[in-house]
């Protein structure tokens, strides 16, 4: 019945399968790129616009030049190189001259897309080889029939703009569909910003913003109406924390420790090392914080290996001292054993009943369950298990949450609503400069350490070409011989649309039967059974394995002190956080420890920027103030980086003043109208609260 109502009148926020042209097919396709309703396709931008240069011929057209032009296909070729990649030929012809287009990688489905004799829009930079004209990787359309090429809104325009994709949808038919949901529904556009706001920044009204980031003639106009949907991304935002700020100051609803210092200072004279200077300082926070009256919400932040279990072993100390129990939830049961044996051995001898918790059916399950129940365990830790319904506990007065970007919000939620609203600490390994803070995590305060403990000897780095991988093969070899134990890691091609990679089943096959066939070694990758992957990651932390050749599976925090060598295969496409948090499975014993980063050419210059920090620093923050620097160009909208939230249209580094502005102005008008309900921010109220309710749930306990 719904779905009658909503075909016959779909509105702004209905499902995007009923807009014309768009249906359930093109529906799924839409939804992994976000778009769910009919807004959501006017509100996706373009990640780039192209200057179309009409009426180029390659007769006149000069190699380095960038153009745009219509050609039809003569033929295709599609040749192996030696390395096992493939390349694409595409031989075009527009009646002056001939072009050959070469794709060096490319998705699957475009080995059956082109067709001789189709007509194909192509756009890029023009080059020459042997006499003959080529273009790499151009931007291209295939156009069925000539009307097609110049359609709709975009006709004659000096730009054109191009959208992320997936799948086979092409920019033509999402130009179409982006284009119908204006025809139909561009009146229903509302304001959402309060008029004072609007006036104050002089913003375009909505409706005239939206349509010009698809339809701009220049990219200076795109970039002027981009800020807008920027400061009010991060002004709704703003608007949640600084509610959650003014419902929370006042709520008291915490734990108030008391700061006994008995067990603590056991633990402390018991360690055989000196806290550094940053765990101390660490350490004074979480205290302070867990010693007032509200309820702690921190994120404890530092690279791999700077200590942070440690700390957190303090923190649960001081809440059992104070007659309650502590948890400790990690993300995997790999992890949550390795806390279980490290923290066990810590606080051997304290009396204390250290427990652990996992999923599944195991022996003595239910005891510890009880023993939670009465308060006889003292310290839990846990997989994502801790979480059941059905576990209890007698008074949990503490949580840690190892890894925390590996849970979702609705998994945190019901944590900090447990009990009697337990403190919380998150730690994370991604690193995120200072300054970007408070625009990923709002108002969670954050704790930072950064300095890695004494002795550490930092992990050797090295950039080496495909080329001279048997040299790299040869220095490995004698680690291997000195007892050590290596990763090999390797990308792995996940879905039909990624880029086609080198194949990791024959990567294992080649080190096993011909490079170390004398060392024990086996495949990891994503797609074996959890318990299989669980098997073999053990072997190799037993040291029955000596080499692991493994897709990124391993990125998550697995300690093997003995593995003091890794090797990564196409390094150049890994992404600077990646590869930091890789690099962090060595250098985790007494030995030194070598990293060799090989790259496969083409390398762009972005890429062989990323390697030479890798190669020049082990320093977290420093990696990812370059990351942050590196992206952006190639990238107009939003900020990728694994563990930050996704921004659509801001960047979190380039608008940091306009967060700053943002914030100041939501905070402003949530202390005078807390729930929005002026006259003046209804149509602000109504915005906010159809985006914003869910997640207020999880975040305003
Ligand atoms: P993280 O969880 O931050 O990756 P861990 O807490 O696992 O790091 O610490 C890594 C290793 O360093 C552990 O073996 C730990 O015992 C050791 N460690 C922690 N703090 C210090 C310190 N101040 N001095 C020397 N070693 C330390
Ligand atoms: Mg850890």
């Amino acid at each position: 019945m719904q779905n009658q109502t909503a075909a016959a009148h779909p509105d702004l926020h209905a499902p995007v399968k009923f807009l014309k042209g768009v249906g359930d097919y093109r529906a799924r396709l839409l939804a992994k790129l976000g778009i769910n309703t009919i807004l959501d396709l006017m509100e996706y931008f373009p990640v780039n616009y192209i200057k179309r240069q009409l009426h180029a011929t390659l007769a006149i057209a000069q190699p380095g030049e960038f153009i745009s032009l219509t050609a039809q296909i003569s033929w295709m070729d599609i040749r192996p190189t030696k390395s096992g990649q493939k390349i694409l030929n595409l031989g075009v012809s527009d009646g002056t001259s001939t072009m050959i287009c070469a794709w060096f990688h490319y998705p699957p489905a475009y080995e059956t897309m082109f067709k001789p004799g189709s007509l194909i829009w192509l756009s890029g930079t023009l080059s020459e080889y042997s006499g003959q004209l080529q273009m790499m990787h151009p931007d291209f359309e295939i156009i069925e029939s000539p009307d097609d090429a110049e359609n709709d809104w975009w006709k004659g325009r000096p730009t054109l703009p191009v959208y992320r994709l997936t799948g086979n949808l092409t920019q033509k038919v999402l130009r179409r569909m982006i284009y119908n949901a204006f025809y139909t529904h561009a009146s229903e556009i509302t304001e959402n910003l309060p008029q004072q706001l609007l006036d104050k920044y002089q913003f375009p009204p909505r409706k005239a913003a939206l349509q010009k980031m698809h339809f701009a003639s220049a990219l200076e106009d795109a970039e002027e109406v981009r800020a807008r949907f920027a400061y009010e991304e991060l002004f709704f935002s703003q608007i949640l924390w600084a509610r959650h700020r003014y419902y929370h100051s006042t709520a008291n609803n915490g734990i108030t420790f008391e700061n006994i210092s008995e067990l603590k200072s056991r633990l402390y004279k018991s360690l055989s090392f000196q806290l550094t200077k940053a765990q101390v300082r660490v350490l004074r926070e979480i205290i302070a914080d867990m010693c007032s009256p509200n309820q702690m919400s921190r994120l404890l932040q530092g690279d791999v290996g700077s200590g942070k279990t440690i700390v957190t072993v303090f923190a649960m100390l001081l809440a059992v001292e104070n007659g309650y129990q502590a948890a400790l939830m990690a993300p995997t049961e790999i992890l949550a054993d390795q806390h279980f044996t490290n923290i066990s051995k810590l606080l051997e001898g304290f009396d204390l009943k250290v427990a652990l918790l996992k999923g599944g059916a195991i022996k003595g399950k239910s005891t510890i369950k009880e023993e939670l129940a009465s308060g006889a365990v003292n310290i839990i830790i846990g997989t994502h298990a801790l979480l059941q319904s059905d576990v209890v506990f007698h008074k949990l007065g503490f949580v840690a949450v190892d890894e925390q970007h590996r849970f979702g919000v609705e998994q945190r939620a019901r944590l900090a609503r447990k009990d009697q609203h337990p403190d919380l600490l998150y730690l994370s390994a991604t690193p995120i400069p200072r300054s970007l803070a408070m625009s990923v995590y709002g108002d969670l305060t954050v704790s930072v350490l950064d300095e890695m403990p004494p002795n550490r000897k930092p992990v050797e780095t090295y950039v080496r070409s495909q080329a001279k991988i048997d040299l790299v093969y040869k220095e490995v070899r004698a680690e291997l011989a000195a007892g050590r134990q290596v990763y090999i890691v390797c990308p792995l091609i996940e879905e039909s649309d990624k880029l086609n990679l080198l194949d990791a089943i024959r990567l294992f096959e080649h080190i096993k039967t011909k490079v170390y066939p004398d060392f024990t070694s086996a495949l990891l990758h994503g797609r074996m059974k959890a318990k299989e992957k669980e098997e073999i990651m053990l072997a190799f932390k037993r040291g029955e394995l000596r080499i692991l050749v493994s897709t990124t599976v391993i990125e998550v925090g697995v300690d093997v002190p003995n593995a003091s060598v890794m090797i990564v295969e196409h390094a150049e496409r890994f992404g600077l956080a990646q590869l930091h948090q890789l690099r962090g499975r060595v250098g985790r014993g007494a030995d030194q420890s070598y990293c060799y980063l090989i790259q496969h050419f083409p390398v762009t210059s972005i890429a062989r920027e990323r390697l030479k920090t890798m190669a020049g620093t082990t320093d977290g923050f420093v990696i990812a103030e370059k990351d942050l620097e590196l992206r952006g160009p190639g990238e107009i909208f939003g900020t990728e980086q694994s563990g930050l939230p996704r921004f659509r249209f801001a960047n979190i580094l380039r608008d940091q003043d306009i967060l700053k502005t943002a914030r100041l102005d939501a905070f402003d008008i949530i202390r005078s109208d807390p729930d929005l309900q002026n006259p003046e921010h209804s149509l602000l109220g109504i915005n906010y609260r159809r985006d914003y309710t869910k997640r207020e749930e999880l975040i305003l306990y």
